[in-house]
């Protein structure tokens, strides 16, 4: 089959632009790096991932300095949302103009939320998602409810969703992406970090993919990995790939990168030539910059006297803090259940005895604190010597430092009192996104509201990277959003 479009990447950008693609008749190809997971005991196993890391990647970058960089940055097919936290948000209406953080003020967006609205609707229907728009203060305007109803809180997720009302917080349901009596049926375990090997999980193979591939001119090519691109002149004429030991090359008259914010960038670096002497796609020189990835902390709400017998508690958020909460009156964030920590989990993560890990993990509630990561030229992904660098530098840490502060209170109050905190370390960009980013200005950004890169004619990126900001909201439902919408621009300009 010779491919009218190629897809480099079969994550959630990538596998919902073939989903959209599809039903238009184009001949789709895939290439994906990665194969599909095969259900194993090692899945639903949390001392084989945490405590064994089975399936952590064996890729390795090089931070700043030059040391090792050992990422959670998964290659399967799928990508990322195999191992996702199934929390499908939207960006908030306010996200999408500039805003006044502590650390600095928001470029905005080039379209508004209205423009991505009709697209957000497309995407909770094919990831499934599971949610009610109540009672959530920042909720933006939704023109479909929800698929499907929230996912039920346990009971002791219900005391405490009470006892953060009972101090005027306002929770709301977390939106999922989890069918989750399909999800225990496997194994009685939490599902964020854990790979989904049954279809219970709405990520992009068992949604995006599968919707796809139920069309004869879509087709996925696994194990291939792509190792650089070729341009001519404002177009991209070859796609150079490794499969089996075998170098090819591929082409097709519309490429698409969706290898994810880190790679994606690294690609077009590493396809410098004599007359792209800085990358493809990078006359801005903005590839690879405006690297974000959120402060993240995770929280253990600790109470020797109190049991917690969730099994997944991931079900509840609070958007209070999200749009105000700063001294003078800056956003802070957002705060979201982080998913039933076990003692094999806490064992791995922090290094402690099993036995005194699982007395912790059972006496205390689990929550994260995420606050925004904002775009700055220096924090950014390189290619030096074959190699991925990322010299990720933080911003706004103090709009973050005030919302753990506001959590450890709100936890203190609801009878959990002793709080333990670790933010999420460097090596776990799981929210990553930005380096490629969208706008109008050739000079500025690397690809235009539609996706396509300023530089190239059949050159488009559909992934987190083109992310302009990284809100204080899980990206996946906005990078879905935005490829639904590239999707539509794809089949009408080729038309
Ligand atoms: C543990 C964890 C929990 C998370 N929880 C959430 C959550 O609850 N909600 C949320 O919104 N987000 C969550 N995320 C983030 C989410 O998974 C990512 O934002 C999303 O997957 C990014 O989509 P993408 O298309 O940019 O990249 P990906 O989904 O990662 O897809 C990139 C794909 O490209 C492939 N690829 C890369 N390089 C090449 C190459 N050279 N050749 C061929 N193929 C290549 C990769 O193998 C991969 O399949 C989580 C991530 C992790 C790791």
């Amino acid at each position: 089959m010779s491919p009218d479009v190629l897809i480099i990447g079969s994550g959630m950008g990538g596998a919902t632009l073939a989903a959209a693609l599809a039903p238009t008749g184009r001949r789709v190809l895939i290439l994906e790096r990665g194969e599909r997971l095969p259900d194993s005991p090692e899945a639903r196993d949390p001392a084989a991932i945490f405590q064994r890391g089975h399936f952590k990647p064996d890729e390795v970058w090089r931070d700043s300095s030059g040391a090792p960089l050992h990422p959670g940055n998964y290659a399967c097919v799928g990508g990322n949302t195999k191992f996702y936290g199934a929390v499908l948000l939207r960006y908030r209406a306010e996200d999408f103009r500039p805003l006044r953080h502590i650390g600095g003020t928001t470029p905005g967006w080039p379209i508004g939320y209205e423009d991505l609205e009709p697209y957000y609707c497309r995407a909770e229907t094919l990831y499934r998602v599971r949610g009610d728009v109540a009672n959530d203060p920042t909720e933006p305007p939704h023109s479909a409810p929800y698929p499907f109803p929230p996912v039920p809180d346990e009971p002791d997720i219900q005391r405490l969703r009470a006892a953060f009302a009972a101090q005027g917080l306002r929770v709301s349901a977390l939106p999922l992406g989890v069918d989750i009596a399909a999800w225990l049926a496997r194994a009685k375990t939490g599902w964020d970090a854990f790979p989904c090997t049954t279809g219970a999980k709405s990520d992009a193979e068992s949604c995006a993919l599968a919707e796809a591939l139920r069309h004869p001119n879509v087709s996925l090519m696994t194990g291939t990995k792509v190792t650089r691109l070729v341009a001519e002149g404002r177009r991209i004429s070859g796609v150079e790939v490794e499969r089996a030991g075998a170098r090819s090359t591929l082409s097709a008259p519309v490429v698409v990168l969706s290898a994810g914010a880190i790679l994606s960038a690294a690609l077009l670096l590493a396809s410098a030539d004599a007359d792209h002497p800085h990358g493809l796609a990078n006359r801005s020189d903005q590839v690879g910059r405006n690297f974000m990835n959120h402060n993240l902390t995770g929280m253990v709400a600790y109470n020797p006297f109190r049991r917690n017998r969730t099994i997944y508690e991931k079900t509840i958020q609070i958007n209070d803090f999200y749009l105000t909460g700063g001294p003078a009156g800056e956003p802070l964030g957002n705060i979201q259940m982080l998913g039933r920590v076990t003692g094999p989990i806490l064992a791995g993560e922090a290094g402690l005895p099993l036995w005194l890990a699982s007395h912790i993990a059972d006496h205390s509630i689990h929550i994260m604190a995420m606050s925004e990561d904002l775009p700055d030229p220096d924090s950014r992904v390189m290619w030096r010597n074959g190699e991925v660098v990322l010299d990720w530098r933080k911003t706004n840490t103090q709009a973050h430092d005030l919302l753990v502060r506001r959590l450890k209170q709100a936890m203190r109050r609801a009878g959990w009192p002793i709080t333990l905190s670790r933010g999420f370390p460097k090596s776990k960009p799981s929210h990553q996104c930005g380096t490629n980013r969208m706008g109008t200005d050739p000079a500025a950004s690397v690809v235009a509201p539609n996706l396509k890169a300023h530089d190239l004619d059949n050159l488009y990126i559909c992934d987190a990277s083109v992310l302009p900001t990284s809100a204080a909201v899980n990206p996946s439902l906005t990078i879905a959003a935005l490829a639904l919408r590239a999707g539509d621009h794809i089949a009408r300009a080729q038309a």
